[in-house]
């Protein structure tokens, strides 16, 4: 483990064999020429492993040669980056995306990669739009999350400084809702492009292009197939194209584009059995729900294994959260299937509040119940909802829906060693003792 010390504790105990001091490290190497190592073109680049979110993690493989045209092409087309010009990207250095476009990407543009660490609410809410400021940033690339902690706070806090330099937000990685879209596109006054990607793909899968030739943004869609993806959107039991309207998985036809994971590693099989067996035709399924609309823009619908089932009616969760987030209360929202004995499933629904209604926990929940029945009928009607003050995350902002639903159904909220903070999953627990704030 490479161990940085901020010089907070200065008794951070080393495990020898196992522990790197980067203080002494860069010491011993600052200055030195590194000859460069060329490799053919499909060795490995580097290993991710999936996130916990999703059951078993998998060592997503990826190649060099591959990858590097992807970025290259995308930093152009897609984030509208090119040489000298800077570009701030919000993630974790861990993640994907940090990989892609905090490292690799602006490099090989020939960029500047802007990196923060720190909250984004700390030493106050602007500090991200300081930082664009300060650095004439032109492309910022975040997440929903990060924005949903923005909502919280006033909007005022976006316009105090001069982002004549920022082109464009991008958010990916979860569900951008749309009152989310519009409040920040609104409070910066600036293009919000969603972007739909997977650890797997390591790169936009579906995206605008703002580099080569903006399409409108439509709120709520990730928008058009990415260069290079062949993408359908299929019925799950016949395989057959899904009309426009229509519900279906989002499949990549093979080859997969350059930059896409080429195994699962020292697992071909795996990659086979998780990715390419769910129909009879050969295609990489994304596990994702999808829609697309007459101008062929797809929205991704959630997960294939956020189902529920209540009354035999199969709803998205994914539907219902983004229901519930209409309500001007709600600045973020997690919806559950919770085992019960009548139905099968109900929607449970864990929010939390913008700072102006936080006062009024009942009068917010009984919003979001009235919202859910107008727009998707009663039998989506969330059975509880509770009010919290954090929601379970993993450490790149996704929603941990499993531990809250092992939750909400007395069981073992499982392995939590991705837990960004762990305060919030005991948080939901006593809310859970408490009782609900709406429903039943
Ligand atoms: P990960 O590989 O951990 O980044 O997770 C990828 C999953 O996140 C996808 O399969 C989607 O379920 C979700 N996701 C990522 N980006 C978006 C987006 N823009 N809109 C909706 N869902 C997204």
């Amino acid at each position: 483990m490479l161990i940085v010390s901020r010089g907070l504790d200065p008794a951070i105990s080393m495990v020898s064999g196992r522990d790197l001091d980067y203080a002494a490290l860069r010491a011993r190497h600052e200055g030195a020429e590194v000859e460069v190592t060329w490799l053919e073109s499909n060795e490995p680049s580097y290993l991710l492993y999936t996130s916990g979110t999703t059951g078993k993690p998998k060592g997503v493989q990826r190649d060099v040669g591959g990858y590097a045209v992807a970025l290259a092409l995308s930093m152009r087309t897609v984030y509208d980056v090119g040489p000298g010009q800077v570009m701030f990207s919000t993630s974790d250095v861990g993640w994907a995306v940090g990989h892609s476009y905090n490292v690799y990407g602006p490099l090989i543009a020939g960029a500047t990669s802007l990196l923060y660490e720190g909250l984004p609410t700390h030493p106050d809410p602007g500090i991200w739009w300081k930082l664009c400021a300060d650095y004439g940033v032109r492309t910022m690339f975040s997440s929903p999350t990060g924005i949903r902690v923005l909502k919280k706070q006033d909007a005022a806090w976006l316009r105090r400084h001069d982002l004549s330099a920022l082109k464009w937000l991008f958010l990916a990685g979860e569900p951008l809702d749309e009152p989310t879209a519009q409040w920040i596109n609104e409070g910066l006054g600036k293009p919000v492009i969603d972007n739909y990607w997977q650890t797997e793909t390591g790169w936009p899968v579906l995206t605008l292009l703002p580099g080569l030739d903006l399409k409108p943004i439509k709120f709520g869609s990730p928008g058009l197939p990415n260069l290079g993806y062949k993408l359908r959107v299929i019925d799950e039991t016949s395989g057959a194209d899904a009309a426009p309207g229509q519900k279906g998985v989002l499949v990549i036809e093979p080859p997969l584009p350059p930059g896409c994971m080429t195994t699962v590693w020292n697992d071909d099989q795996r990659f086979l059995s998780s990715y390419f067996s769910h129909f009879k035709e050969l295609l990489y399924s994304s596990l994702d729900w999808a829609v697309r609309d007459e101008d062929g823009y797809t929205f991704i619908l959630g997960r294939t294994d956020d189902v529920i089932n209540v009354a035999g009616h199969r709803l998205g969760t994914r539907e219902i959260e983004e229901s519930v987030a209409t309500h001007p209360s709600v600045a973020e929202a997690a919806v559950v299937g919770v085992h019960d004995a009548l139905k099968g499933q109900v929607p449970v629904v864990f929010a939390t509040l913008r700072q102006a209604a936080a006062d009024s926990p009942e009068s917010a929940a009984s919003g979001m119940l009235q919202r859910v029945v107008e727009q998707l009928g009663g039998v989506a009607r969330p059975a509880r909802v509770y009010v919290v003050n954090a929601l379970p995350k993993t450490r790149s902002g996704k929603l941990l829906r499993r531990s809250l639903q092992a939750l909400a159904e007395q069981r073992d909220p499982g392995d939590l060693s991705t837990l960004d903070d762990p305060g919030a999953l005991e948080e939901c627990r006593r809310a859970l003792e408490r009782g609900p704030s709406g429903g039943a």
